[in-house]
């Protein structure tokens, strides 16, 4: 009964005993800390009403002793549960923010290596609300939880002084409280959906607010801050909504405690009043009981508002475990193999990929590329050309067919290894907020100062570092936003050079390149190309005509392959694609 009427709904239980077997019971010590301190501080609050009713016996009957026995007592009481209150509050905050930190790092470890569609499925904004908004309404339900462990000891020990007290009182005082029971119950019922839809409005609203301040130049060149006001100004306004419709179930709990507080002590004073008129209990009983339904009525109310606390923390901990509960499809096979030796050969055999719950893909692409060729990939603008791309380091699987690196199914290979032969730059590379050379050195930690020279010159970023205040120490800022697209795409390239790799994977940016620079990292490229296998999501021509073979995509399929020359002749889409110059699209 005690049990339900705190826990409410029998769902919890399993997020409880979940979050027992996974994190709380990894700290025993602690735990006995905590259960000492607590009965300790509980105990020692219901003694409170038994040194009053001895202070008043002895007031009563003159007993000289009351002088120095009562204020060593009440002295000696309070320090004991002022030092007991110290250790208990330290050690349970201390094992709950354990705890969530626990979570954090169990969710972001999955999240780290979760597939990727998995992770931009949601706006990072929604994401990182998990470790922030839900952690804390998890914090506070575990504090009140733990607390309410303390309350509920202090109760019973007050209960038990009262009945020790006077055993009539204690019975018409007793039968009310239960009442509460009910419309408090209901109310976490409704908490908890309150609770979900606020938790999940925190993490829309600041995905929202993600969104416009990363996009502010946009905002602001094409007149959208009426739009935004207006968008953000809904989701405060829902925010709001949300907010209020939990506030409103918390806030009945309290007065109902205090109505039916109110009519127990009222129901006592009646009856001991009338008691009294017969000559009964002494003044002592009296006041100690009085004054402990009085010390009861805290702790009573905690544990009567503890069910709309737990509800909160229990729909975030549900959000958490969904999150850590997503099952991770790209991931090791039991018997992976080690990198097969080669030098980065791939084919693609007949492969079907298809984005969920789209249409779009591939749907049966086949080429071979032989180790140290540059391959074009060229086609209209949503062929399917990146989406090739992203499947050679396996940051989606395909659904059909094999892509075979140096003779193995490359989903038979350890990933890390595979990861470790690739070097990708995407078209539009975002940086790290760290420095220049921090952020070419992930390509390769271990690089030495001649490899860092030599992709410096390579990917002709010794031209602006001139440029900037502190070289190659120069922080880039959030995402890189204080380079240029051009100066970025070369450190992304920097970065991907160092990693001296088998298969170089390049999203070629429109734009981002001048000439000059381009013809610089041309050279670079052509002679790295000697030792790897390079492909390129070409839009340059003279990208393409370097190329030793370029693979027409339409549609997620190959249509032409062959040289420039070859296809020039052919006249089909290639020779289309290039006298309309549709390339850039
Ligand atoms: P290309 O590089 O040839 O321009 P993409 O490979 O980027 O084409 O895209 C191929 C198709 O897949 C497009 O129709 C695009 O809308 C879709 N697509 C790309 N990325 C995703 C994604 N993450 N989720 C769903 N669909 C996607």
């Amino acid at each position: 009964m005690f049990l339900s009427l705190i826990l409410g709904e029998d769902k919890s239980w399993p997020f409880l005993q979940r979050l027992w077997r996974e994190q709380i019971r990894f700290y025993p010590k602690r735990i006995l800390l905590i259960v000492i301190s607590t009965i300790f501080m509980a105990g020692l609050t219901a003694l409170y009403p038994l040194v009053i009713k001895r202070a008043l016996d002895m007031f009563k009957d003159n007993d000289p002793r009351i002088l120095y026995q009562i204020p060593a007592l009440v002295v000696m009481v309070t320090a004991a549960k002022a030092a007991s209150q110290y250790i208990q509050t330290l050690s349970v905050q201390d094992l709950v923010l354990q705890i969530i930190r626990g979570l954090q790092k169990k969710m972001f470890l999955h999240l780290v290596h979760a597939d990727i569609s998995l992770v931009e499925k949601e706006a990072p904004a929604q994401l990182s609300a998990r470790f922030t908004t839900d952690a804390l309404s998890i914090r506070e339900a575990m504090i009140r939880m733990v607390n309410a462990f303390g309350d509920a000891i202090t109760v019973i020990s007050l209960i038990v002084s009262m009945f020790y007290m006077d055993w009539e009182l204690s019975l018409i005082a007793a039968l009310l409280y239960p009442i509460a029971a009910v419309p408090i119950q209901k109310l976490g019922k409704r908490v908890r959906k309150a609770s979900g839809n606020m938790q999940e409005q925190v993490g829309k609203t600041a995905a929202l607010l993600n969104e416009t301040f990363s996009q502010a130049r946009t905002v602001r060149v094409y007149g959208m801050e009426k739009r935004e006001i207006r968008r953000l100004g809904q989701s405060f306004d829902q925010l709001y909504d949300a907010t209020l419709k939990i506030i409103r179930g918390r806030a009945k709990v309290d007065p109902i405690m205090e109505v039916l507080g109110g009519s127990a002590v009222a129901a006592v004073l009646g009856f001991a009043g009338w008691r009294a008129a017969m000559g009964g209990a002494t003044l002592g009983d009296f006041s100690g009981f009085v004054a402990a339904l009085l010390l009861a009525a805290r702790p009573l109310r905690a544990l009567g508002s503890l069910n709309a606390a737990m509800q909160e923390g229990i729909s975030g901990l549900n959000r958490i475990f969904n999150i850590i509960d997503q099952p991770i499809k790209i991931k090791d096979k039991m018997n992976a193999l080690p990198l097969p030796n080669g030098k980065g050969k791939i084919q693609f055999q007949n492969v079907h990929f298809i984005y969920p719950d789209r249409e779009v893909g591939l749907h049966g692409l086949n080429f071979e590329i032989e180790p140290g060729q540059t391959v074009a990939l060229v086609g209209p603008s949503g062929a399917g050309k990146s989406t090739a791309l992203t499947l050679i380091p396996r940051l989606h699987d395909i659904q059909q067919g094999q892509i075979i690196f140096d003779g193995v199914d490359l989903r038979n290979i350890k990933i890390h290894e595979l990861r470790s032969a690739i070097a990708y730059v995407p078209q539009d590379p975002l940086l790290f907020d760290m420095s220049i050379i921090d952020n070419i050195r992930i390509g390769n930690p271990y690089a030495s100062k001649e490899e860092i020279e030599k992709v410096l010159e390579g990917a002709a970023i010794n031209r602006f570092l001139g440029d900037l205040p502190k070289g190659l120490d120069t922080n880039v800022g959030h995402g890189g936003q204080c380079l240029s697209g051009g100066q970025r795409q070369r450190i992304a390239l920097a970065r991907a050079l160092i990693r001296n790799p088998r298969l170089l994977l390049l999203d070629e940016a429109t734009s981002a390149l001048d000439t000059e620079s381009e013809h610089v990292i041309q050279k670079a490229l052509a002679k790295l190309r000697r030792d790897c296998t390079t492909l390129i999501v070409a839009h340059r021509l003279s990208t393409i005509r370097t190329a030793h073979v370029i693979i027409v995509v339409s549609d997620g399929k190959v249509v032409e392959q062959g040289n420039h020359d070859y296809l020039m002749k052919q006249q089909g889409m290639y020779a289309r694609l290039i006298q309309t110059q549709n390339l850039d699209y």
